[in-house]
Protein backbone atom coordinates (compact mmCIF):
# COMPACT_ATOMS: atom_id res chain seq x y z
CA UNK A 1 0.00 0.00 0.00
CA UNK A 2 2.15 2.88 1.26
CA UNK A 3 5.59 2.66 1.01
CA UNK A 4 8.09 2.37 4.11
CA UNK A 5 9.69 5.91 3.38
CA UNK A 6 5.85 7.38 3.19
CA UNK A 7 4.54 5.76 6.06
CA UNK A 8 7.57 6.58 8.63
CA UNK A 9 7.19 10.02 7.54
CA UNK A 10 3.55 9.85 8.30
CA UNK A 11 3.65 8.45 11.22
CA UNK A 12 6.32 11.25 12.25
CA UNK A 13 3.70 13.70 11.06
CA UNK A 14 0.29 12.22 12.71
CA UNK A 15 1.45 14.03 16.25
CA UNK A 16 2.76 17.41 15.55
CA UNK A 17 1.56 20.97 14.89
CA UNK A 18 4.88 22.52 14.28
CA UNK A 19 4.17 23.56 10.33
CA UNK A 20 0.50 23.93 10.48
CA UNK A 21 0.81 27.51 10.07
CA UNK A 22 2.45 27.63 6.98
CA UNK A 23 0.23 25.46 4.92
CA UNK A 24 -1.04 27.85 2.48
CA UNK A 25 -4.28 25.52 2.05
CA UNK A 26 -4.93 25.62 5.30
CA UNK A 27 -4.81 29.10 5.70
CA UNK A 28 -7.60 29.54 3.21
CA UNK A 29 -9.84 26.74 4.79
CA UNK A 30 -9.53 26.91 8.34
CA UNK A 31 -9.98 22.88 7.99
CA UNK A 32 -8.04 21.01 10.71
CA UNK A 33 -7.58 18.50 7.85
CA UNK A 34 -5.89 20.49 5.41
CA UNK A 35 -3.25 20.65 7.96
CA UNK A 36 -0.11 18.42 7.16
CA UNK A 37 -0.56 16.60 10.47
CA UNK A 38 -4.09 15.76 9.46
CA UNK A 39 -2.86 13.67 6.08
CA UNK A 40 -0.35 12.34 8.35
CA UNK A 41 -2.50 11.11 10.67
CA UNK A 42 -5.05 9.50 8.11
CA UNK A 43 -1.90 7.88 5.95
CA UNK A 44 -1.08 6.50 9.70
CA UNK A 45 -4.76 5.28 10.00
CA UNK A 46 -4.95 3.80 6.61
CA UNK A 47 -1.50 1.82 7.28
CA UNK A 48 -3.77 0.62 10.49
CA UNK A 49 -6.53 -0.80 8.39
CA UNK A 50 -9.11 1.64 8.04
CA UNK A 51 -10.48 2.33 4.74
CA UNK A 52 -9.97 5.18 2.65
CA UNK A 53 -13.25 7.07 1.42
CA UNK A 54 -14.26 9.98 -0.37
CA UNK A 55 -13.53 12.59 2.07
CA UNK A 56 -9.99 11.38 2.82
CA UNK A 57 -9.39 11.25 -0.63
CA UNK A 58 -10.29 14.77 -1.04
CA UNK A 59 -8.12 15.50 1.57
CA UNK A 60 -5.17 13.94 -0.35
CA UNK A 61 -6.10 16.59 -2.92
CA UNK A 62 -6.20 19.73 -1.48
CA UNK A 63 -2.75 20.23 -1.38
CA UNK A 64 -0.47 22.81 -3.18
CA UNK A 65 2.53 20.04 -2.77
CA UNK A 66 4.33 23.54 -2.35
CA UNK A 67 6.62 22.24 0.04
CA UNK A 68 6.41 25.06 3.23
CA UNK A 69 5.94 21.68 5.37
CA UNK A 70 8.60 20.14 4.18
CA UNK A 71 10.90 23.17 4.16
CA UNK A 72 9.74 24.10 7.75
CA UNK A 73 10.32 20.72 9.14
CA UNK A 74 13.28 20.54 11.48
CA UNK A 75 13.27 17.11 11.74
CA UNK A 76 13.52 16.19 8.21
CA UNK A 77 10.48 15.06 7.35
CA UNK A 78 8.24 15.19 3.95
CA UNK A 79 4.28 15.00 4.32
CA UNK A 80 4.76 15.20 0.11
CA UNK A 81 6.13 11.85 0.06
CA UNK A 82 2.63 10.36 1.88
CA UNK A 83 0.76 12.78 0.17
CA UNK A 84 1.94 11.70 -3.56
CA UNK A 85 1.12 8.28 -2.31
CA UNK A 86 -2.16 8.68 -1.13
CA UNK A 87 -3.26 10.37 -4.18
CA UNK A 88 -1.61 7.29 -5.95
CA UNK A 89 -3.99 5.19 -3.42
CA UNK A 90 -6.90 7.51 -4.24
CA UNK A 91 -6.53 6.19 -7.53
CA UNK A 92 -6.12 2.54 -7.48
CA UNK A 93 -9.33 2.45 -4.98
CA UNK A 94 -11.60 4.59 -7.44
CA UNK A 95 -11.89 7.05 -4.92
CA UNK A 96 -10.45 9.96 -7.08
CA UNK A 97 -12.94 13.44 -6.16
CA UNK A 98 -14.45 14.21 -9.55
CA UNK A 99 -13.01 17.61 -9.20
CA UNK A 100 -9.60 15.84 -9.66
CA UNK A 101 -10.29 13.41 -12.17
CA UNK A 102 -11.26 15.96 -14.42
CA UNK A 103 -8.18 17.10 -14.84
CA UNK A 104 -6.35 14.04 -14.49
CA UNK A 105 -8.26 12.56 -17.45
CA UNK A 106 -7.10 16.17 -19.39
CA UNK A 107 -3.67 15.28 -18.73
CA UNK A 108 -4.16 11.44 -19.91
CA UNK A 109 -5.59 13.00 -22.73
CA UNK A 110 -3.97 16.18 -23.62
CA UNK A 111 -1.22 16.28 -21.98
CA UNK A 112 -1.71 19.41 -20.12
CA UNK A 113 -4.54 20.70 -17.18
CA UNK A 114 -6.62 22.78 -19.36
CA UNK A 115 -7.34 19.88 -21.62
CA UNK A 116 -6.36 22.44 -24.76
CA UNK A 117 -5.26 21.78 -27.85
CA UNK A 118 -3.72 24.39 -29.72
CA UNK A 119 -0.67 26.34 -27.94
CA UNK A 120 -1.08 30.26 -27.81
CA UNK A 121 2.66 31.41 -28.33
CA UNK A 122 3.54 32.42 -31.71
CA UNK A 123 6.26 30.51 -32.65
CA UNK A 124 6.38 32.00 -36.80
CA UNK A 125 9.58 31.86 -37.59
CA UNK A 126 11.62 29.87 -34.30
CA UNK A 127 13.54 27.50 -35.29
CA UNK A 128 12.28 23.46 -33.79
CA UNK A 129 15.31 21.81 -33.39
CA UNK A 130 19.03 23.27 -32.14
CA UNK A 131 21.56 23.55 -29.77
CA UNK A 132 19.43 25.60 -26.80
CA UNK A 133 16.19 24.44 -26.28
CA UNK A 134 13.57 26.47 -24.39
CA UNK A 135 11.15 24.55 -22.92
CA UNK A 136 7.34 26.61 -22.46
CA UNK A 137 5.43 23.74 -20.30
CA UNK A 138 1.83 24.23 -19.90
CA UNK A 139 0.84 27.41 -18.36
CA UNK A 140 2.71 29.23 -20.53
CA UNK A 141 1.63 27.64 -23.76
CA UNK A 142 -1.84 27.72 -22.68
CA UNK A 143 -3.08 29.84 -20.02
CA UNK A 144 -0.45 33.22 -19.89
CA UNK A 145 1.34 32.88 -23.13
CA UNK A 146 2.39 36.79 -22.80
CA UNK A 147 5.19 35.41 -20.32
CA UNK A 148 6.16 32.93 -23.18
CA UNK A 149 5.94 35.81 -25.83
CA UNK A 150 8.35 37.56 -23.10
CA UNK A 151 11.10 35.47 -22.73
CA UNK A 152 11.63 34.55 -26.37
CA UNK A 153 11.55 38.22 -27.45
CA UNK A 154 14.14 38.80 -24.35
CA UNK A 155 16.33 35.90 -26.46
CA UNK A 156 16.08 37.54 -29.55
CA UNK A 157 17.35 40.61 -28.39
CA UNK A 158 19.90 39.00 -26.71
CA UNK A 159 21.06 37.07 -30.19
CA UNK A 160 20.36 33.62 -28.53
CA UNK A 161 19.78 30.97 -31.25
CA UNK A 162 17.20 28.82 -29.54
CA UNK A 163 14.89 25.97 -30.72
CA UNK A 164 11.05 25.51 -29.17
CA UNK A 165 9.13 22.26 -29.50
CA UNK A 166 5.64 22.97 -31.58
CA UNK A 167 4.25 20.33 -29.93
CA UNK A 168 6.04 20.35 -26.98
CA UNK A 169 5.03 17.13 -24.80
CA UNK A 170 3.81 16.98 -21.29
CA UNK A 171 6.86 16.87 -19.35
CA UNK A 172 5.29 13.98 -16.70
CA UNK A 173 5.69 16.87 -13.74
CA UNK A 174 1.38 17.75 -13.53
CA UNK A 175 0.37 13.88 -14.49
CA UNK A 176 3.13 13.11 -10.82
CA UNK A 177 1.53 15.56 -8.78
CA UNK A 178 -1.87 14.02 -9.15
CA UNK A 179 -1.43 10.55 -9.36
CA UNK A 180 1.78 9.96 -7.93
CA UNK A 181 5.18 8.83 -9.46
CA UNK A 182 3.93 5.98 -10.95
CA UNK A 183 4.84 4.42 -14.24
CA UNK A 184 2.26 5.97 -16.46
CA UNK A 185 4.42 9.32 -15.51
CA UNK A 186 7.87 7.88 -15.92
CA UNK A 187 6.96 7.50 -19.52
CA UNK A 188 5.63 10.81 -20.01
CA UNK A 189 9.19 12.43 -18.89
CA UNK A 190 10.70 9.50 -21.13
CA UNK A 191 8.57 10.75 -24.12
CA UNK A 192 9.88 14.63 -23.24
CA UNK A 193 13.43 13.60 -22.90
CA UNK A 194 13.24 11.52 -26.83
CA UNK A 195 11.60 14.90 -27.88
CA UNK A 196 14.17 16.94 -26.26
CA UNK A 197 16.71 14.41 -27.89
CA UNK A 198 15.33 14.42 -31.40
CA UNK A 199 15.58 18.30 -31.21
CA UNK A 200 19.57 18.00 -30.55
CA UNK A 201 19.28 19.98 -27.89
CA UNK A 202 22.43 20.34 -25.60
CA UNK A 203 21.07 22.73 -23.19
CA UNK A 204 17.23 22.99 -21.99
CA UNK A 205 16.26 26.33 -20.69
CA UNK A 206 13.13 25.87 -18.52
CA UNK A 207 10.16 28.76 -18.02
CA UNK A 208 8.34 26.68 -15.95
CA UNK A 209 10.08 25.78 -12.44
CA UNK A 210 7.88 22.48 -11.46
CA UNK A 211 9.15 21.00 -14.91
CA UNK A 212 12.73 22.29 -14.16
CA UNK A 213 12.45 20.84 -10.64
CA UNK A 214 10.99 16.99 -12.44
CA UNK A 215 13.41 17.19 -14.65
CA UNK A 216 16.43 18.12 -11.97
CA UNK A 217 15.35 15.88 -9.17
CA UNK A 218 12.60 13.25 -10.33
CA UNK A 219 13.87 12.42 -13.89
CA UNK A 220 17.54 12.31 -12.76
CA UNK A 221 16.26 9.91 -10.11
CA UNK A 222 15.26 7.94 -12.80
CA UNK A 223 18.22 7.10 -14.59
CA UNK A 224 16.31 9.61 -17.83
CA UNK A 225 18.54 11.18 -19.85
CA UNK A 226 18.55 15.18 -20.55
CA UNK A 227 20.78 17.87 -21.31
CA UNK A 228 22.38 20.40 -19.53
CA UNK A 229 19.03 21.82 -17.54
CA UNK A 230 18.68 25.93 -16.37
CA UNK A 231 15.62 27.84 -15.26
CA UNK A 232 15.12 30.55 -17.66
CA UNK A 233 15.86 32.60 -14.77
CA UNK A 234 19.01 31.92 -14.48
CA UNK A 235 19.73 31.61 -17.94
CA UNK A 236 18.87 35.53 -18.77
CA UNK A 237 20.08 36.64 -15.22
CA UNK A 238 23.56 35.69 -16.96
CA UNK A 239 22.89 37.53 -20.20
CA UNK A 240 22.16 40.42 -18.16
CA UNK A 241 25.47 39.91 -15.88
CA UNK A 242 27.43 39.45 -19.27
CA UNK A 243 26.11 42.34 -21.01
CA UNK A 244 24.71 40.97 -23.75
CA UNK A 245 21.02 42.61 -22.88
CA UNK A 246 21.14 45.67 -21.07
CA UNK A 247 17.46 46.40 -19.19
CA UNK A 248 16.60 50.38 -19.24
CA UNK A 249 16.25 51.45 -15.45
CA UNK A 250 12.84 52.56 -13.41
CA UNK A 251 12.76 53.51 -9.94
CA UNK A 252 10.23 52.40 -8.64
CA UNK A 253 9.34 49.60 -5.56
CA UNK A 254 8.00 46.38 -5.80
CA UNK A 255 7.63 43.11 -4.18
CA UNK A 256 9.19 39.64 -5.31
CA UNK A 257 7.04 36.28 -4.76
CA UNK A 258 9.11 33.53 -4.75
CA UNK A 259 7.73 30.57 -6.52
CA UNK A 260 7.83 27.16 -4.22
CA UNK A 261 9.58 25.04 -6.80
CA UNK A 262 11.76 27.49 -7.93
CA UNK A 263 12.78 29.00 -4.49
CA UNK A 264 12.51 26.01 -2.29
CA UNK A 265 13.16 22.83 -4.91
CA UNK A 266 15.49 24.77 -7.09
CA UNK A 267 16.74 27.05 -4.61
CA UNK A 268 17.37 29.68 -6.91
CA UNK A 269 16.42 33.45 -5.06
CA UNK A 270 18.97 35.61 -6.10
CA UNK A 271 18.65 35.35 -10.09
CA UNK A 272 14.99 36.63 -10.02
CA UNK A 273 16.03 39.31 -7.43
CA UNK A 274 19.58 40.16 -9.93
CA UNK A 275 16.96 40.56 -12.63
CA UNK A 276 14.81 43.26 -10.46
CA UNK A 277 18.31 45.61 -9.19
CA UNK A 278 19.40 45.47 -13.43
CA UNK A 279 15.52 47.48 -14.07
CA UNK A 280 16.65 49.83 -11.25
CA UNK A 281 13.20 48.22 -8.76
CA UNK A 282 13.55 48.74 -5.04
CA UNK A 283 12.49 45.23 -3.38
CA UNK A 284 10.52 45.17 -0.29
CA UNK A 285 10.57 41.96 0.76
CA UNK A 286 7.63 40.03 1.66
CA UNK A 287 6.04 38.78 4.75
CA UNK A 288 8.23 35.37 6.22
CA UNK A 289 11.01 36.78 3.09
CA UNK A 290 14.55 37.52 5.56
CA UNK A 291 16.50 38.55 3.19
CA UNK A 292 19.89 37.72 5.01
CA UNK A 293 18.80 34.74 6.82
CA UNK A 294 20.31 31.99 4.26
CA UNK A 295 22.33 30.04 6.65
CA UNK A 296 20.40 26.44 6.24
CA UNK A 297 20.60 26.14 9.93
CA UNK A 298 18.22 29.28 10.26
CA UNK A 299 15.88 27.58 7.68
CA UNK A 300 13.14 27.21 10.27
CA UNK A 301 13.39 30.69 11.61
CA UNK A 302 12.53 32.93 8.72
CA UNK A 303 14.17 32.70 5.20
CA UNK A 304 12.91 32.27 1.92
CA UNK A 305 11.90 28.85 2.29
CA UNK A 306 9.20 29.85 3.84
CA UNK A 307 7.39 31.59 1.01
CA UNK A 308 3.80 31.43 0.73
CA UNK A 309 2.65 29.57 -2.32
CA UNK A 310 -0.21 31.69 -4.59
CA UNK A 311 -1.81 28.82 -6.43
CA UNK A 312 -0.81 26.20 -9.47
CA UNK A 313 -2.32 25.65 -12.71
CA UNK A 314 -3.58 22.40 -10.92
CA UNK A 315 -5.23 23.89 -8.12
CA UNK A 316 -6.45 26.73 -10.38
CA UNK A 317 -8.54 23.73 -12.26
CA UNK A 318 -9.37 21.55 -9.95
CA UNK A 319 -10.52 23.94 -6.88
CA UNK A 320 -11.06 27.84 -8.71
CA UNK A 321 -12.59 28.57 -5.15
CA UNK A 322 -9.63 27.12 -3.71
CA UNK A 323 -7.03 28.87 -6.02
CA UNK A 324 -9.24 32.29 -5.18
CA UNK A 325 -8.28 32.78 -1.91
CA UNK A 326 -4.70 31.40 -2.29
CA UNK A 327 -4.31 34.27 -4.56
CA UNK A 328 -6.28 36.98 -2.16
CA UNK A 329 -3.75 35.39 0.78
CA UNK A 330 -0.99 36.37 -1.25
CA UNK A 331 -1.81 40.11 -2.36
CA UNK A 332 -2.54 40.28 2.29
CA UNK A 333 1.56 39.90 1.78
CA UNK A 334 1.58 42.02 -0.27
CA UNK A 335 -0.50 44.74 1.45
CA UNK A 336 2.29 44.55 4.44
CA UNK A 337 4.83 46.01 2.48
CA UNK A 338 5.01 49.34 1.04
CA UNK A 339 4.86 48.44 -2.17
CA UNK A 340 1.66 47.36 -4.55
CA UNK A 341 3.26 45.28 -7.26
CA UNK A 342 3.75 41.99 -7.08
CA UNK A 343 6.44 40.12 -9.50
CA UNK A 344 6.78 36.68 -10.10
CA UNK A 345 9.02 34.75 -11.90
CA UNK A 346 6.84 31.64 -13.34
CA UNK A 347 4.05 30.97 -15.48
CA UNK A 348 1.76 28.99 -12.90
CA UNK A 349 2.60 31.71 -10.76
CA UNK A 350 1.91 34.39 -13.05
CA UNK A 351 -1.79 32.61 -13.58
CA UNK A 352 -2.57 31.70 -9.97
CA UNK A 353 -1.95 35.74 -8.75
CA UNK A 354 -4.19 37.04 -12.07
CA UNK A 355 -7.05 35.41 -10.72
CA UNK A 356 -8.00 38.27 -8.29
CA UNK A 357 -6.08 41.06 -8.10
CA UNK A 358 -7.32 44.11 -5.05
CA UNK A 359 -7.93 47.10 -6.02
CA UNK A 360 -4.43 49.38 -6.07
CA UNK A 361 -2.32 46.40 -6.59
CA UNK A 362 -0.62 44.87 -9.76
CA UNK A 363 0.68 41.92 -10.72
CA UNK A 364 3.39 41.68 -13.35
CA UNK A 365 5.67 38.85 -14.73
CA UNK A 366 9.74 38.83 -14.39
CA UNK A 367 9.85 38.13 -18.01
CA UNK A 368 7.20 40.48 -19.18
CA UNK A 369 8.54 43.45 -17.57
CA UNK A 370 12.43 43.13 -18.96
CA UNK A 371 10.96 42.35 -22.37
CA UNK A 372 9.51 46.13 -22.08
CA UNK A 373 12.56 47.21 -20.73
CA UNK A 374 15.03 46.26 -23.74
S1 LIG B 1 6.58 18.03 8.36
FE1 LIG B 1 7.75 18.11 10.29
S2 LIG B 1 6.90 19.94 11.32
FE2 LIG B 1 5.40 19.34 9.75
S3 LIG B 1 3.96 17.92 10.76
FE3 LIG B 1 5.58 16.65 9.83
S4 LIG B 1 7.09 16.32 11.49
FE4 LIG B 1 5.80 18.10 12.07
S1 LIG C 1 2.76 20.79 0.67
FE1 LIG C 1 2.04 22.90 1.02
S2 LIG C 1 -0.17 22.77 0.74
FE2 LIG C 1 0.54 20.66 1.02
S3 LIG C 1 0.37 20.20 3.21
FE3 LIG C 1 2.47 20.99 2.88
S4 LIG C 1 2.31 23.21 3.24
FE4 LIG C 1 0.21 22.44 2.93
Amino acid sequence: MFSEKAKKNADACRFCYMCRHLCPVELVTGKENNTPRAKGLQVSMLERGMKMDRGCAVTMYECLLCGACTADCVTGFDPLVFIREGRTQAVLEDLVPDFAKKVIDRLEATGNPYGATQAKVDLTGVPQAGETLVWLGNAARYAVPDVAQALLSILKKAGVAFAVLPDEPASGCELGDMIGHVEDVRAQAKRAAQAIAAAGAKKVVVLDSHDCAFFLHECKDWGIELPEVVTATAFVAELIDSGRIVPRKVDEVVSYHDAARLARDLGETDAPRAILAAMGAQLHELYLNEKDNKNPANKACGSFVRARECGSSIMGQMRPDLAKGLCENRYTDLLRTDSRILVSADPQAAEALRLSVPEGCETRDLFVMLSERL
